[in-house]
């Protein structure tokens, strides 16, 4: 089957989420069909985004007409009013779109979503929420839990794992997370290898268990 990760996205919903979305997919060379029934909204986005329209999404006629059936991937972004948010997911599925992608303003919504057929859905309120709180309280400079249980985290060197090859630093039998890359100050992200010397100024990625990894960062 044919790569159709290039092919042309519909995004439904053009809030803070959905346009972000939408213009960050344009600007990668995704063709996009953007739809809000807000005529305010598609005006002020007409020249960025080529393909938008004033539309009911909760109207399958109207989904019809725009040729929404073509596509193969769609997105609703519309967070704020579940009816809407609920009734176009299920048109989507109705309309037997092989990938649907759905934001949720919180895990029940999440849930329903995914009840009714949603492929895929994202609480970006909540991910941030999670993520940020592990900015706030410790060592971290970036965090990214990539399934329920493993997370990546960009963090700096405890001050034990100085200057010793992480070969001979025993950090995953110790702490059960693995070193993946590191960046010395003023230079470029490398992979880290057995032979890695670690520097006081260095920056690191570490992967593991999502609770290995948040006590390694607080060493
Ligand atoms: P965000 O939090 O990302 O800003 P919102 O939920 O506030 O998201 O925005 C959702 C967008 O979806 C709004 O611009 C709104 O006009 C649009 N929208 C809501 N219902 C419909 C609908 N039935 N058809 C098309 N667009 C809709």
């Amino acid at each position: 089957m044919a790569d159709k990760r290039s092919d042309p996205v519909v995004v439904i919903g053009m809030g803070r989420f959905g346009t972000s979305l939408a213009l960050e997919l344009a600007r990668h060379g995704t063709e996009v069909l953007a739809i809000d029934h807000r005529p305010k909204v598609v005006q002020s986005l007409a020249g960025q985004i080529t393909q938008i329209a004033v539309a009911d999404a909760t109207d399958m006629e109207v989904l019809r007409q725009l040729g929404v059936p073509d596509f193969y991937r769609a997105v609703v972004a519309i967070g704020g009013d579940l009816e809407a948010s609920i009734l176009t997911a299920s048109l989507l599925v109705e309309l037997e779109i092989d990938d649907i992608w759905a934001k949720a303003v919180s895990k029940q919504h999440g849930r329903i979503l995914s009840r009714i057929g949603a492929h895929h859905v994202v609480l970006p309120e909540h991910d941030m929420g999670e993520r940020v709180a592990h900015l706030v309280s410790g060592r971290m400079l970036d965090y990214m839990q990539v399934d329920a249980n493993f997370a990546l985290a960009k963090t700096r060197p405890p001050k034990d794992y100085v200057g010793a090859p992480l070969g001979e630093s025993n950090l995953r039998r110790k702490h059960g997370i693995t070193v993946v890359a590191v960046k010395s100050p003023d230079e470029e992200f490398t992979y880290a290898t057995a032979e890695t010397e670690l520097t006081y100024n260095d920056v690191i990625i570490v992967s593991g268990r999502t609770e290995d990894v948040e006590r390694f960062a607080e060493l």
